[in-house]
Protein backbone atom coordinates (compact mmCIF):
# COMPACT_ATOMS: atom_id res chain seq x y z
CA UNK A 1 0.00 0.00 0.00
CA UNK A 2 1.48 3.27 -1.31
CA UNK A 3 2.12 5.77 1.79
CA UNK A 4 -0.05 9.20 0.68
CA UNK A 5 1.71 12.31 -0.29
CA UNK A 6 0.52 15.35 1.27
CA UNK A 7 -1.34 16.56 -1.69
CA UNK A 8 -3.55 13.53 -1.18
CA UNK A 9 -4.28 14.43 2.48
CA UNK A 10 -7.55 14.89 3.41
CA UNK A 11 -8.55 18.53 4.44
CA UNK A 12 -10.00 18.47 7.32
CA UNK A 13 -8.01 15.77 9.40
CA UNK A 14 -8.98 15.39 13.32
CA UNK A 15 -10.76 18.58 12.70
CA UNK A 16 -14.71 19.03 13.54
CA UNK A 17 -16.15 19.86 10.66
CA UNK A 18 -18.37 22.93 10.49
CA UNK A 19 -22.16 23.79 9.31
CA UNK A 20 -22.82 26.83 7.63
CA UNK A 21 -25.81 28.95 8.09
CA UNK A 22 -26.26 32.19 7.27
CA UNK A 23 -22.93 33.61 5.85
CA UNK A 24 -21.43 31.60 9.05
CA UNK A 25 -19.76 28.60 9.91
CA UNK A 26 -20.74 26.92 13.25
CA UNK A 27 -19.78 24.51 15.19
CA UNK A 28 -21.63 23.33 18.08
CA UNK A 29 -21.94 20.64 20.59
CA UNK A 30 -23.50 17.73 19.22
CA UNK A 31 -21.14 15.93 16.86
CA UNK A 32 -20.80 12.22 14.79
CA UNK A 33 -17.13 10.64 13.58
CA UNK A 34 -16.53 10.23 10.27
CA UNK A 35 -14.81 7.05 9.46
CA UNK A 36 -12.71 6.40 6.03
CA UNK A 37 -13.84 3.22 4.99
CA UNK A 38 -10.71 2.07 3.60
CA UNK A 39 -9.25 1.32 7.10
CA UNK A 40 -12.08 2.04 9.61
CA UNK A 41 -9.96 4.99 11.12
CA UNK A 42 -11.78 8.19 12.34
CA UNK A 43 -10.62 10.83 10.36
CA UNK A 44 -12.45 13.63 11.62
CA UNK A 45 -16.04 14.73 13.78
CA UNK A 46 -18.68 16.51 12.14
CA UNK A 47 -20.92 19.35 13.66
CA UNK A 48 -24.73 17.71 14.26
CA UNK A 49 -27.45 20.11 13.24
CA UNK A 50 -30.09 20.26 15.72
CA UNK A 51 -33.46 21.57 15.08
CA UNK A 52 -32.69 24.55 16.18
CA UNK A 53 -30.08 25.24 14.13
CA UNK A 54 -32.01 24.10 11.23
CA UNK A 55 -34.51 26.15 12.18
CA UNK A 56 -32.57 29.01 12.31
CA UNK A 57 -30.73 28.27 8.55
CA UNK A 58 -34.04 27.98 7.19
CA UNK A 59 -34.73 30.99 8.40
CA UNK A 60 -31.67 32.48 6.97
CA UNK A 61 -33.12 31.17 3.41
CA UNK A 62 -35.80 32.60 3.89
CA UNK A 63 -34.65 36.20 4.62
CA UNK A 64 -32.27 36.09 1.89
CA UNK A 65 -34.92 35.45 -0.73
CA UNK A 66 -35.58 39.68 -0.09
CA UNK A 67 -32.23 40.58 0.39
CA UNK A 68 -29.28 41.48 -2.48
CA UNK A 69 -29.82 37.88 -4.05
CA UNK A 70 -33.36 38.55 -4.65
CA UNK A 71 -32.42 42.03 -6.14
CA UNK A 72 -29.89 40.34 -8.64
CA UNK A 73 -30.39 40.37 -12.25
CA UNK A 74 -30.39 36.95 -13.94
CA UNK A 75 -26.82 37.69 -15.41
CA UNK A 76 -24.97 38.77 -11.50
CA UNK A 77 -26.48 35.23 -10.28
CA UNK A 78 -25.17 33.31 -12.77
CA UNK A 79 -21.91 35.22 -12.34
CA UNK A 80 -21.12 34.68 -8.92
CA UNK A 81 -22.77 30.47 -10.27
CA UNK A 82 -19.30 30.76 -12.45
CA UNK A 83 -17.20 32.09 -10.10
CA UNK A 84 -18.51 29.48 -7.32
CA UNK A 85 -17.00 26.88 -10.24
CA UNK A 86 -13.71 28.53 -10.81
CA UNK A 87 -13.39 27.90 -7.33
CA UNK A 88 -13.72 24.51 -7.09
CA UNK A 89 -11.34 24.21 -9.39
CA UNK A 90 -8.92 26.29 -8.42
CA UNK A 91 -9.28 23.62 -5.32
CA UNK A 92 -9.83 20.67 -6.88
CA UNK A 93 -7.24 18.66 -4.97
CA UNK A 94 -8.62 19.49 -1.90
CA UNK A 95 -12.29 18.74 -3.30
CA UNK A 96 -10.76 15.77 -4.71
CA UNK A 97 -8.86 14.58 -1.28
CA UNK A 98 -12.47 15.05 0.52
CA UNK A 99 -13.85 13.23 -1.68
CA UNK A 100 -11.82 10.05 -1.52
CA UNK A 101 -11.25 10.43 2.16
CA UNK A 102 -14.92 10.37 3.21
CA UNK A 103 -16.02 7.42 0.48
CA UNK A 104 -12.77 5.37 -0.09
CA UNK A 105 -13.06 5.75 -4.29
CA UNK A 106 -10.73 5.77 -6.59
CA UNK A 107 -8.81 8.98 -7.28
CA UNK A 108 -9.54 7.81 -11.16
CA UNK A 109 -13.04 8.61 -10.43
CA UNK A 110 -13.18 11.26 -7.98
CA UNK A 111 -10.93 13.39 -10.42
CA UNK A 112 -12.49 12.52 -13.97
CA UNK A 113 -16.10 12.09 -12.88
CA UNK A 114 -17.58 13.41 -9.40
CA UNK A 115 -15.12 16.87 -8.56
CA UNK A 116 -15.12 17.86 -12.42
CA UNK A 117 -19.50 17.36 -12.87
CA UNK A 118 -19.19 18.75 -9.56
CA UNK A 119 -17.82 22.23 -11.04
CA UNK A 120 -19.69 21.45 -14.22
CA UNK A 121 -22.88 21.63 -13.26
CA UNK A 122 -22.47 25.55 -11.86
CA UNK A 123 -21.26 26.15 -15.39
CA UNK A 124 -24.32 24.35 -17.20
CA UNK A 125 -27.13 25.67 -15.11
CA UNK A 126 -25.30 29.44 -15.51
CA UNK A 127 -25.57 28.55 -19.27
CA UNK A 128 -29.20 27.34 -19.44
CA UNK A 129 -30.62 30.23 -17.63
CA UNK A 130 -29.31 32.67 -19.29
CA UNK A 131 -30.28 30.69 -22.47
CA UNK A 132 -34.19 30.54 -21.07
CA UNK A 133 -36.80 32.34 -22.30
CA UNK A 134 -40.59 32.36 -21.88
CA UNK A 135 -43.65 31.76 -23.29
CA UNK A 136 -46.34 33.82 -25.27
CA UNK A 137 -49.70 33.50 -26.27
CA UNK A 138 -51.72 35.93 -28.92
CA UNK A 139 -55.30 35.13 -28.51
CA UNK A 140 -58.35 36.51 -30.06
CA UNK A 141 -61.22 37.84 -27.43
CA UNK A 142 -65.36 38.35 -28.51
CA UNK A 143 -64.43 42.37 -28.99
CA UNK A 144 -61.69 41.56 -31.56
CA UNK A 145 -59.27 43.72 -29.42
CA UNK A 146 -57.43 40.50 -28.08
CA UNK A 147 -55.04 39.80 -25.26
CA UNK A 148 -51.45 38.82 -24.86
CA UNK A 149 -50.47 35.85 -22.57
CA UNK A 150 -46.61 35.65 -21.38
CA UNK A 151 -45.29 33.81 -18.28
CA UNK A 152 -42.87 34.68 -16.23
CA UNK A 153 -40.36 32.19 -13.86
CA UNK A 154 -39.89 33.23 -10.27
CA UNK A 155 -38.08 31.41 -7.93
CA UNK A 156 -40.08 28.85 -6.04
CA UNK A 157 -38.98 30.23 -2.59
CA UNK A 158 -36.77 28.21 -0.11
CA UNK A 159 -35.55 24.61 -1.06
CA UNK A 160 -34.21 21.58 1.01
CA UNK A 161 -31.75 19.70 -0.65
CA UNK A 162 -30.95 16.12 0.73
CA UNK A 163 -27.92 14.13 -0.91
CA UNK A 164 -26.75 10.32 -0.76
CA UNK A 165 -23.19 9.02 -0.02
CA UNK A 166 -22.43 7.63 -3.08
CA UNK A 167 -21.67 10.51 -5.64
CA UNK A 168 -21.71 13.16 -2.92
CA UNK A 169 -20.27 16.35 -4.64
CA UNK A 170 -21.97 15.47 -8.26
CA UNK A 171 -25.39 14.51 -7.14
CA UNK A 172 -25.50 18.01 -4.34
CA UNK A 173 -24.27 20.34 -7.06
CA UNK A 174 -26.64 18.98 -9.69
CA UNK A 175 -29.42 20.18 -7.31
CA UNK A 176 -27.43 22.92 -5.42
CA UNK A 177 -26.58 24.40 -9.00
CA UNK A 178 -29.98 24.94 -10.74
CA UNK A 179 -32.21 25.77 -7.42
CA UNK A 180 -29.56 29.17 -7.20
CA UNK A 181 -29.57 29.91 -10.87
CA UNK A 182 -33.36 29.85 -10.80
CA UNK A 183 -32.90 32.26 -7.71
CA UNK A 184 -34.00 29.89 -4.61
CA UNK A 185 -32.59 29.75 -1.66
CA UNK A 186 -31.08 26.24 -0.10
CA UNK A 187 -30.28 24.59 2.60
CA UNK A 188 -28.04 22.06 1.83
CA UNK A 189 -27.83 18.41 3.87
CA UNK A 190 -25.29 16.07 2.61
CA UNK A 191 -25.35 12.09 3.55
CA UNK A 192 -24.03 11.87 7.32
CA UNK A 193 -21.49 9.41 5.67
CA UNK A 194 -20.04 12.08 3.16
CA UNK A 195 -19.66 15.54 5.02
CA UNK A 196 -16.55 16.61 3.77
CA UNK A 197 -16.66 17.72 -0.12
CA UNK A 198 -20.06 19.72 1.24
CA UNK A 199 -18.31 21.37 3.57
CA UNK A 200 -15.86 22.77 0.59
CA UNK A 201 -19.03 23.49 -0.96
CA UNK A 202 -19.89 26.10 1.58
CA UNK A 203 -16.28 27.73 1.76
CA UNK A 204 -16.28 28.16 -1.64
CA UNK A 205 -19.85 29.52 -1.50
CA UNK A 206 -18.51 32.30 0.97
CA UNK A 207 -15.22 32.88 -1.16
CA UNK A 208 -16.77 33.66 -3.97
CA UNK A 209 -19.29 36.27 -2.66
CA UNK A 210 -22.77 34.63 -2.14
CA UNK A 211 -25.16 36.32 0.00
CA UNK A 212 -25.49 35.09 3.90
CA UNK A 213 -28.68 32.99 3.59
CA UNK A 214 -28.17 32.08 0.37
CA UNK A 215 -26.38 28.99 0.88
CA UNK A 216 -26.66 26.75 3.91
CA UNK A 217 -25.60 23.49 4.91
CA UNK A 218 -26.46 21.35 8.02
CA UNK A 219 -24.89 18.30 8.92
CA UNK A 220 -26.35 14.92 10.61
CA UNK A 221 -28.66 11.95 10.17
CA UNK A 222 -31.67 11.78 8.50
CA UNK A 223 -34.71 9.77 10.55
CA UNK A 224 -35.84 11.39 14.27
CA UNK A 225 -32.42 14.05 13.58
CA UNK A 226 -31.26 17.09 11.03
CA UNK A 227 -33.19 15.57 8.13
CA UNK A 228 -36.12 15.16 9.44
CA UNK A 229 -36.56 18.51 10.99
CA UNK A 230 -35.31 20.16 7.54
CA UNK A 231 -37.86 18.60 5.33
CA UNK A 232 -41.00 19.02 8.11
CA UNK A 233 -40.18 22.44 8.59
CA UNK A 234 -42.82 24.69 7.22
CA UNK A 235 -40.00 27.57 5.79
CA UNK A 236 -39.11 24.71 3.05
CA UNK A 237 -41.42 24.98 -0.42
CA UNK A 238 -39.56 21.91 -2.31
CA UNK A 239 -37.61 19.33 -1.47
CA UNK A 240 -35.23 17.54 -3.69
CA UNK A 241 -34.21 14.23 -2.59
CA UNK A 242 -31.46 11.73 -4.20
CA UNK A 243 -31.50 8.43 -2.11
CA UNK A 244 -33.40 5.18 -1.00
CA UNK A 245 -36.79 4.74 -2.28
CA UNK A 246 -37.85 3.90 1.66
CA UNK A 247 -36.11 7.62 2.86
CA UNK A 248 -38.15 9.12 -0.20
CA UNK A 249 -41.60 7.55 1.02
CA UNK A 250 -40.69 8.90 4.48
CA UNK A 251 -39.78 12.17 3.24
CA UNK A 252 -42.96 12.55 1.28
CA UNK A 253 -44.95 11.82 4.66
CA UNK A 254 -43.06 14.93 6.60
CA UNK A 255 -43.92 17.06 3.20
CA UNK A 256 -47.21 15.87 2.84
CA UNK A 257 -48.72 18.38 5.77
CA UNK A 258 -46.80 21.43 3.93
CA UNK A 259 -48.07 20.07 0.24
CA UNK A 260 -44.35 21.00 -0.74
CA UNK A 261 -43.11 20.33 -3.94
CA UNK A 262 -40.91 16.91 -4.22
CA UNK A 263 -38.13 16.09 -7.00
CA UNK A 264 -37.22 12.16 -5.88
CA UNK A 265 -34.27 10.00 -7.26
CA UNK A 266 -34.57 6.98 -6.01
CA UNK A 267 -33.33 3.49 -6.33
CA UNK A 268 -33.12 0.90 -8.89
CA UNK A 269 -32.74 -2.45 -9.71
CA UNK A 270 -31.38 -1.90 -13.20
CA UNK A 271 -31.04 -4.13 -16.49
CA UNK A 272 -28.83 -4.97 -18.53
CA UNK A 273 -29.59 -6.80 -21.90
CA UNK A 274 -27.29 -9.06 -24.24
CA UNK A 275 -28.37 -10.12 -27.38
CA UNK A 276 -26.29 -12.41 -29.62
CA UNK A 277 -25.72 -9.83 -32.44
CA UNK A 278 -23.83 -7.17 -29.82
CA UNK A 279 -20.39 -6.64 -30.46
CA UNK A 280 -19.53 -9.06 -27.50
CA UNK A 281 -16.19 -7.29 -26.28
CA UNK A 282 -17.50 -4.00 -26.17
CA UNK A 283 -20.73 -5.52 -24.04
CA UNK A 284 -18.33 -7.22 -21.78
CA UNK A 285 -15.97 -4.34 -21.12
CA UNK A 286 -19.60 -1.93 -20.83
CA UNK A 287 -21.33 -4.44 -18.06
CA UNK A 288 -17.93 -4.35 -16.28
CA UNK A 289 -18.25 -0.67 -15.86
CA UNK A 290 -21.77 -1.03 -15.54
CA UNK A 291 -21.68 -3.56 -12.70
CA UNK A 292 -18.63 -2.61 -10.68
CA UNK A 293 -18.40 1.09 -11.13
CA UNK A 294 -17.78 2.99 -7.76
CA UNK A 295 -17.93 -0.67 -6.43
CA UNK A 296 -21.29 -0.96 -7.73
CA UNK A 297 -22.80 1.89 -5.57
CA UNK A 298 -24.19 4.16 -8.57
CA UNK A 299 -28.00 3.96 -8.52
CA UNK A 300 -27.77 3.33 -12.60
CA UNK A 301 -25.68 0.30 -12.09
CA UNK A 302 -26.50 -3.17 -13.46
CA UNK A 303 -27.56 -5.21 -10.63
CA UNK A 304 -29.48 -8.06 -13.17
CA UNK A 305 -27.96 -9.07 -16.68
CA UNK A 306 -29.72 -10.48 -19.24
CA UNK A 307 -27.79 -12.64 -21.80
CA UNK A 308 -29.64 -14.45 -25.55
CA UNK A 309 -28.43 -18.18 -24.89
CA UNK A 310 -26.02 -18.38 -27.48
CA UNK A 311 -23.50 -16.25 -25.88
CA UNK A 312 -24.49 -16.56 -22.07
CA UNK A 313 -21.51 -19.21 -21.21
CA UNK A 314 -18.99 -17.23 -23.22
CA UNK A 315 -20.65 -14.28 -21.45
CA UNK A 316 -20.63 -15.23 -17.81
CA UNK A 317 -17.07 -16.46 -18.19
CA UNK A 318 -15.61 -13.40 -19.91
CA UNK A 319 -17.26 -11.55 -17.43
CA UNK A 320 -15.68 -13.58 -14.67
CA UNK A 321 -11.88 -13.59 -15.79
CA UNK A 322 -11.95 -9.67 -15.92
CA UNK A 323 -14.08 -9.64 -11.98
CA UNK A 324 -11.66 -11.78 -10.99
CA UNK A 325 -8.81 -9.91 -12.03
CA UNK A 326 -10.12 -6.53 -10.33
CA UNK A 327 -7.95 -5.41 -8.12
CA UNK A 328 -9.10 -3.98 -4.79
CA UNK A 329 -7.71 -0.73 -2.43
CA UNK A 330 -7.78 2.28 -1.35
CA UNK A 331 -7.64 5.59 -3.04
CA UNK A 332 -3.67 5.86 -2.81
CA UNK A 333 -2.99 2.41 -4.06
CA UNK A 334 -4.01 2.85 -8.08
CA UNK A 335 -6.94 -0.16 -7.48
CA UNK A 336 -9.90 -1.08 -9.83
CA UNK A 337 -12.40 -0.67 -6.95
CA UNK A 338 -12.30 0.67 -3.72
CA UNK A 339 -14.56 -0.18 -0.76
CA UNK A 340 -17.78 -0.06 -0.09
CA UNK A 341 -19.40 3.28 2.03
CA UNK A 342 -19.21 1.60 5.62
CA UNK A 343 -18.92 -1.40 7.89
CA UNK A 344 -22.76 -1.38 7.64
CA UNK A 345 -23.12 -1.29 4.08
CA UNK A 346 -20.80 -3.78 3.81
CA UNK A 347 -22.95 -6.29 6.39
CA UNK A 348 -26.01 -5.34 3.76
CA UNK A 349 -24.13 -6.44 1.47
CA UNK A 350 -22.25 -9.76 2.38
CA UNK A 351 -25.78 -10.49 3.60
CA UNK A 352 -27.23 -11.04 -0.30
CA UNK A 353 -24.00 -12.93 -0.99
CA UNK A 354 -24.93 -15.31 1.63
CA UNK A 355 -28.40 -15.22 0.60
CA UNK A 356 -27.59 -16.33 -2.95
CA UNK A 357 -26.17 -19.57 -1.52
CA UNK A 358 -29.55 -20.26 0.32
CA UNK A 359 -31.46 -19.40 -2.32
CA UNK A 360 -30.14 -21.80 -4.83
CA UNK A 361 -27.91 -19.94 -6.70
CA UNK A 362 -24.47 -20.39 -7.73
CA UNK A 363 -21.47 -18.29 -6.57
CA UNK A 364 -19.52 -17.77 -10.30
CA UNK A 365 -16.72 -15.53 -8.56
CA UNK A 366 -16.29 -13.16 -5.13
CA UNK A 367 -18.61 -13.85 -2.42
CA UNK A 368 -16.85 -12.82 0.02
CA UNK A 369 -14.22 -10.26 1.64
CA UNK A 370 -10.71 -9.91 0.56
CA UNK A 371 -7.52 -10.22 2.43
CA UNK A 372 -5.12 -7.63 2.91
CA UNK A 373 -2.85 -8.37 5.97
CA UNK A 374 -3.05 -4.90 6.97
CA UNK A 375 -4.94 -1.87 7.84
CA UNK A 376 -7.55 -1.98 5.16
CA UNK A 377 -8.77 -5.14 6.54
CA UNK A 378 -10.74 -2.99 9.29
CA UNK A 379 -11.84 -1.15 5.93
CA UNK A 380 -15.31 -2.09 4.31
CA UNK A 381 -14.49 -3.72 1.07
CA UNK A 382 -16.25 -6.85 0.06
CA UNK A 383 -14.90 -8.67 -3.42
CA UNK A 384 -16.58 -8.01 -6.68
CA UNK A 385 -18.84 -11.03 -7.34
CA UNK A 386 -21.17 -12.75 -10.26
CA UNK A 387 -23.89 -14.74 -9.74
CA UNK A 388 -26.17 -17.24 -11.79
CA UNK A 389 -28.80 -19.62 -11.68
CA UNK A 390 -31.71 -17.62 -9.49
CA UNK A 391 -35.49 -18.01 -9.58
CA UNK A 392 -36.74 -14.56 -10.84
CA UNK A 393 -38.83 -14.22 -7.39
CA UNK A 394 -35.53 -14.80 -5.65
CA UNK A 395 -34.60 -11.44 -3.33
CA UNK A 396 -31.57 -10.94 -4.77
CA UNK A 397 -33.32 -10.50 -8.07
CA UNK A 398 -35.69 -8.68 -7.04
CA UNK A 399 -34.17 -6.08 -4.30
CA UNK A 400 -31.70 -3.48 -4.18
CA UNK A 401 -28.36 -4.51 -3.11
CA UNK A 402 -26.00 -1.61 -4.18
CA UNK A 403 -22.67 -3.21 -4.52
CA UNK A 404 -20.18 -4.59 -6.49
CA UNK A 405 -22.72 -7.92 -7.86
CA UNK A 406 -24.81 -8.91 -10.55
CA UNK A 407 -27.31 -11.86 -11.17
CA UNK A 408 -26.69 -13.46 -14.79
CA UNK A 409 -29.14 -15.01 -16.43
CA UNK A 410 -30.21 -16.19 -19.98
CA UNK A 411 -32.79 -15.35 -22.37
CA UNK A 412 -34.21 -17.02 -25.98
CA UNK A 413 -36.43 -14.40 -27.13
CA UNK A 414 -36.54 -10.98 -28.01
CA UNK A 415 -40.11 -10.57 -25.71
CA UNK A 416 -38.46 -12.68 -22.96
CA UNK A 417 -35.94 -10.43 -22.42
CA UNK A 418 -38.29 -7.06 -22.23
CA UNK A 419 -40.56 -8.78 -19.80
CA UNK A 420 -37.72 -10.13 -17.78
CA UNK A 421 -36.18 -6.24 -17.58
CA UNK A 422 -39.61 -4.83 -16.85
CA UNK A 423 -40.51 -7.34 -14.37
CA UNK A 424 -39.30 -4.84 -11.74
CA UNK A 425 -40.93 -2.22 -8.99
CA UNK A 426 -38.24 -0.16 -9.60
CA UNK A 427 -37.95 1.91 -13.01
CA UNK A 428 -34.57 4.20 -13.24
CA UNK A 429 -32.55 3.00 -16.76
CA UNK A 430 -31.27 -0.40 -18.56
CA UNK A 431 -28.83 -0.93 -21.18
CA UNK A 432 -29.47 -2.80 -24.56
CA UNK A 433 -26.47 -4.43 -26.10
CA UNK A 434 -27.55 -5.31 -29.70
CA UNK A 435 -25.90 -4.12 -33.26
CA UNK A 436 -29.30 -4.60 -34.33
CA UNK A 437 -30.94 -0.71 -35.13
CA UNK A 438 -34.49 -1.44 -35.19
CA UNK A 439 -34.68 -3.79 -32.45
CA UNK A 440 -32.07 -1.18 -30.32
CA UNK A 441 -35.04 1.04 -30.52
CA UNK A 442 -37.96 -1.32 -30.15
CA UNK A 443 -36.12 -2.41 -27.37
CA UNK A 444 -35.76 0.40 -25.79
CA UNK A 445 -39.15 2.25 -26.13
CA UNK A 446 -40.12 -0.48 -24.44
CA UNK A 447 -38.43 -0.40 -21.33
CA UNK A 448 -40.36 1.16 -18.31
CA UNK A 449 -37.12 3.41 -17.10
CA UNK A 450 -36.04 7.06 -17.06
CA UNK A 451 -33.11 6.43 -19.08
CA UNK A 452 -31.70 3.60 -22.06
CA UNK A 453 -28.37 3.39 -23.11
CA UNK A 454 -27.70 1.46 -26.63
CA UNK A 455 -24.48 -0.10 -26.66
CA UNK A 456 -23.18 2.13 -23.77
CA UNK A 457 -23.82 3.02 -20.10
CA UNK A 458 -23.97 5.89 -17.92
CA UNK A 459 -22.96 8.43 -20.96
CA UNK A 460 -24.30 12.03 -19.96
CA UNK A 461 -25.30 15.28 -21.22
CA UNK A 462 -26.75 17.73 -18.26
CA UNK A 463 -29.14 18.65 -20.69
CA UNK A 464 -31.08 15.63 -21.01
CA UNK A 465 -34.27 13.92 -18.76
CA UNK A 466 -32.99 12.26 -15.98
CA UNK A 467 -34.72 10.09 -13.28
CA UNK A 468 -37.12 6.94 -12.98
CA UNK A 469 -40.48 5.82 -13.02
CA UNK A 470 -42.14 3.66 -10.82
CA UNK A 471 -40.15 2.87 -7.21
CA UNK A 472 -37.36 5.02 -9.05
CA UNK A 473 -38.35 8.36 -8.43
CA UNK A 474 -40.72 11.21 -9.27
CA UNK A 475 -40.13 14.11 -11.53
CA UNK A 476 -37.01 14.38 -14.05
CA UNK A 477 -34.20 16.24 -13.18
CA UNK A 478 -31.50 17.42 -15.99
CA UNK A 479 -31.72 21.21 -18.28
CA UNK A 480 -34.97 22.95 -18.37
CA UNK A 481 -36.63 19.77 -16.55
CA UNK A 482 -34.69 20.94 -13.66
CA UNK A 483 -35.33 24.64 -14.04
CA UNK A 484 -38.99 23.97 -14.14
CA UNK A 485 -39.02 22.35 -11.01
CA UNK A 486 -36.83 25.18 -9.25
CA UNK A 487 -39.04 27.55 -10.93
CA UNK A 488 -42.84 28.91 -10.73
CA UNK A 489 -44.20 29.69 -14.08
CA UNK A 490 -46.50 32.60 -13.75
CA UNK A 491 -49.04 33.79 -16.60
CA UNK A 492 -49.68 37.49 -16.99
CA UNK A 493 -52.22 37.83 -19.40
CA UNK A 494 -52.98 41.45 -20.64
CA UNK A 495 -56.04 42.86 -22.56
CA UNK A 496 -54.98 44.72 -25.38
P1 LIG B 1 -30.51 7.16 2.05
O1 LIG B 1 -31.92 7.25 1.58
O2 LIG B 1 -30.20 6.27 3.19
O3 LIG B 1 -29.99 8.61 2.49
C1 LIG B 1 -30.01 9.70 1.60
C2 LIG B 1 -30.09 10.98 2.39
O4 LIG B 1 -31.36 11.06 3.04
C3 LIG B 1 -29.03 11.12 3.47
O5 LIG B 1 -28.58 12.45 3.49
C4 LIG B 1 -29.82 10.77 4.74
O6 LIG B 1 -29.28 11.33 5.91
C5 LIG B 1 -31.17 11.38 4.41
N1 LIG B 1 -32.32 10.85 5.15
C6 LIG B 1 -32.50 9.58 5.59
N2 LIG B 1 -33.71 9.47 6.20
C7 LIG B 1 -34.29 10.71 6.14
C8 LIG B 1 -35.53 11.23 6.60
N3 LIG B 1 -36.44 10.48 7.22
N4 LIG B 1 -35.80 12.54 6.37
C9 LIG B 1 -34.92 13.32 5.72
N5 LIG B 1 -33.71 12.88 5.28
C10 LIG B 1 -33.41 11.58 5.47
O7 LIG B 1 -29.65 6.81 0.76
P2 LIG B 1 -28.09 6.47 0.71
O8 LIG B 1 -27.89 5.16 1.39
O9 LIG B 1 -27.33 7.67 1.14
O10 LIG B 1 -27.85 6.32 -0.88
C11 LIG B 1 -28.03 5.13 -1.58
C12 LIG B 1 -29.40 5.11 -2.25
O11 LIG B 1 -29.54 6.24 -3.10
C13 LIG B 1 -29.59 3.90 -3.15
O12 LIG B 1 -30.89 3.40 -2.99
C14 LIG B 1 -29.43 4.47 -4.57
O13 LIG B 1 -30.06 3.75 -5.58
C15 LIG B 1 -30.03 5.82 -4.38
N6 LIG B 1 -29.55 6.74 -5.40
C16 LIG B 1 -30.40 7.11 -6.41
C17 LIG B 1 -29.94 7.95 -7.44
C18 LIG B 1 -30.85 8.37 -8.56
O14 LIG B 1 -30.47 9.27 -9.31
N7 LIG B 1 -32.01 7.77 -8.73
C19 LIG B 1 -28.63 8.42 -7.42
C20 LIG B 1 -27.79 8.01 -6.38
C21 LIG B 1 -28.27 7.17 -5.37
Amino acid sequence: MRSPTPADLYPFAGQQLPCYVNGEFVRAAGSFENVNPVNGRVIATVTAADAALVDRALRAARAALSGPWGRMSVAERCALLRKVAERIEQRFPEFVSAEVGDTGKTLKQATSLDIPRGAANFHAYADLLLARGSECFEMSTPDGRGALNYSVHKPVGVVAVIAPWNLPFLLMTWKVAPALACGNTVVAKPSEETPSSATLLAQVMHEAGVPPGVFNLVHGFGPAATGEALVSHPEVNAIAFTGETATGAAIMKSAAPGVKALSFELGGKNAALIFADADFEAAVAGTMRSVFSNTGQVCLCSERVYVERPVFERFVAALATRARALTLGGPHDAADMGPLISRAHRDKVLSYYHLARTEHGEVVCGGGTPHFGDERDQGAFVEPTILTGLAEDARCVKEEIFGPVCHIAPFDAEAEAVRLANDTRYGLCAAVWTSNLQRAHRVARQMEVGSVWVNDWYLRDLRVPFGGVKLSGIGREGGAHSLAFFSEAMNICVKL
